[in-house]
């Protein structure tokens, strides 16, 4: 079997003979990448050549994509593919199309080439490395044909570059064996749902706690001390080498939006199970008590009322709460009830502030950065600010046909000026972001100028100052646009979160685990709440943050990881965690104070 070591010693000719299968038909890249050993780990190696990629011609870039076979096509069916492609092939069952199956990627493909002018191209051994079903490689070919021509490029590339990650797994012998368990966890626990289409897991429903029960099992197996506090949080606790020893906490949440993404909280949960049970079965203890918690409830579906199992643990739990009434009509207490927990006992859940060593939360970022990037992990500096709002817009309804345009006062082309305003104003200043999300015309038809108009704003920076700048910036604005054009307005806020920074330390602390793991450290902002925005009230909070693919979105079943990011996320956790917290020996003979 070949090493990093071997890779790093030999000639250079011997180098990009030995990765000559990587890349297909392009032997160049691994030629070039060989300039830039030796390399740290196999994670390196990975980086450099995608580096290549990055810093070839465009030219370079489209013949790489275009020595790709097209998925079932020509070559396939003429037995021409590649020693690595057919293999790939085949692990789809790609050979075993139906007529109407290779029918409908004929099509596919000739319609995928016209437009974009490369072939089709997928890592059909999929996140897992187990293969996709064929159905979902048709749905992946249909979604991709209608990207627009940039992003197509960009996708294919990125998928240039993952078969290129398993072929490099084989050909060195790894096996991101702790990200699979993670993603097959992650696959088991979004069977069990609220719901037959989709996953949904909204607070305190059946699925929900059958969720807490699974996860409690497996923390279990894992060798933790595990209970399900008040407010259905997971606990588990996984013993200090020694008695007495202070306790450092990570997790995430298990509840999800509604036909939500597998991996969004649930990451954060069980990749430290994994990691746990990985320590369990060598007997190795870490210098202080691991506490893993599966916060209950994060999203706010059922209750409209967001962070309930990490303000509990924080000791900000608001118990007007306990009587907010889902949809049918059934209070939040009476919820608990039914699912045998007893709301008294929540206040007995809060932790006091600085009992624990520290809180980190594993998460996927939810959004496109690290992956247009092309990095696996960042940290997370700190948790945005929001500030949230609901604005009422008034003119006056009159008739499209007769109201000539200097005499109205349209109320929706206001609306239209603040959108672009809220675009301009929160452009360009780092970590700042403005939306608007909601905008109607109640009541309003085809044929009268809108009289009223609601819409929503909702600003978010990393720093409050820049956040608050912007929110009086756009007010002013929004004044002088209504006051122009005769509207009436009224501005509800709604939210006024502060940011959550996160603590220098832990994020050095992380830092360097990324970088002995041999990647580069990347830091940035989460614009997304998180349970460690809560925790950060009673403890130092650190995020780790693991690339999402499919374009970066979340909130939806198309959310996606890799097997070889949870892995390398769990290689860099374990590092940080064995490093974080070094405690105090006894006092060094001759120093005595
Ligand atoms: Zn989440």
């Amino acid at each position: 079997m070949i090493t990093i070591q071997d890779l790093n010693d030999c000639a250079a000719p011997a180098f990009a003979d030995i990765l000559r299968g990587i890349y297909e038909h392009s032997p160049w890249i691994a030629e070039r990448a060989a300039a830039r050993r030796p390399f740290a780990s196999l994670a390196a190696l990975k980086l450099a050549l995608q580096e290549v990629v990055a810093s070839a011609t465009q030219a370079e870039r489209l013949a790489l994509l275009r020595a790709h076979p097209e998925l079932a096509g020509k070559a396939a069916i003429a037995g021409e593919l590649t020693l690595e492609s057919r293999g790939e092939q085949a692990a789809s069952q790609l050979e075993r199309c139906s007529p109407q199956e290779y029918a409908q990627l004929h099509t596919l493909n000739v319609q995928y080439g016209e437009r974009f002018g490369f072939p089709f191209i997928l890592a059909v051994k999929g996140p897992t490395g187990r293969g996709l079903t064929r159905q979902s490689i048709i749905d992946t070919f249909t979604r991709r044909l209608r990207n627009q021509p940039l992003d197509e490029l960009a996708e294919a590339l990125r998928q240039v570059h993952r078969i290129a990650e398993m072929r490099l797994n084989a050909l060195l012998g790894r096996e991101p064996a702790l990200g699979a368990t993670v993603m097959d966890w992650a696959e088991e626990l979004s069977l069990i749902s609220d719901s037959d289409a989709g996953l949904t897991c909204a607070y305190m429903t059946p699925a929900h706690q059958q969720t807490a029960a699974r996860l409690a099992r497996w923390m279990e197996h894992a060798g933790m001390v595990v209970h399900i506090d008040a407010v259905g949080n997971v606990v588990g606790r996984y013993a200090a080498a020694h008695a007495g020893a202070p306790t450092f906490a990570t997790g995430s949440h298990y509840d999800t939006v509604r036909n939500g993404g597998k991996y969004d909280g649930r990451l954060g949960i069980l990749l430290p199970i994994a990691l746990v049970a990985a320590l369990h079965a060598r007997g190795e203890r870490l210098p202080y008590a691991l506490e893993v918690i599966g916060f209950a409830e994060e999203e706010g579906v059922r209750f409209r009322s967001t962070f309930l199992g990490s303000s509990a643990i924080a000791g900000s739990f608001d118990d007007a709460l306990l009587d907010a009434l889902d949809d049918d009509g059934i209070a939040l207490r009476a919820a608990l009830a039914a699912a045998g927990h007893d709301v008294d006992a929540i206040p007995a859940i809060a932790r006091a502030p600085g009992t624990l060593l520290g809180f980190i939360e594993v998460h996927i970022e939810q959004g496109p950065v690290l992956l247009e990037r092309g990095l696996a992990l960042g940290v997370v500096s700190a948790i945005a600010g929001s500030s949230r709002y609901v604005l009422e817009l008034t003119g006056v309804a009159s008739h499209a046909g007769t109201t000539p345009m200097g005499m109205r006062r349209d109320a929706a082309a206001a609306a239209a000026e603040i959108v672009l305003l809220v675009e301009s104003r929160c452009s360009g200043h780092g970590s700042l972001v403005g939306t608007v999300g909601q905008l109607e015309v109640p009541g309003g038809s085809v044929n009268v100028i809108p009289g009223s108009c609601r819409l929503s704003l909702d600003i978010r920076a990393a720093l409050d100052a820049v956040r608050l700048a912007a929110v009086d910036d756009i007010l002013a604005g929004i004044k002088a646009i209504c006051s122009r054009r005769g509207i009436d307005y009224k501005p509800w806020k709604l939210l006024d979160a502060d940011a959550a920074p996160c603590a220098p330390r832990l994020m050095d602390g992380l830092g360097a685990a990324i970088e002995r793991a041999g990647l580069a450290r990347f830091d940035l902002p989460s614009g997304a709440g998180h349970d460690a925005m809560r925790m950060a009230q009673i403890a130092d909070v650190a995020m780790l943050f693991v690339r999402c693919g499919n374009g970066g979105i979340s909130h939806n079943p198309l959310e996606t990881m890799t097997a070889d990011d949870a892995d390398i996320a769990g290689q860099v956790l374990l590092d940080f965690l064995r490093n974080c917290y070094i405690p105090q020996g006894p006092t060094p003979p001759g120093r005595h104070e």
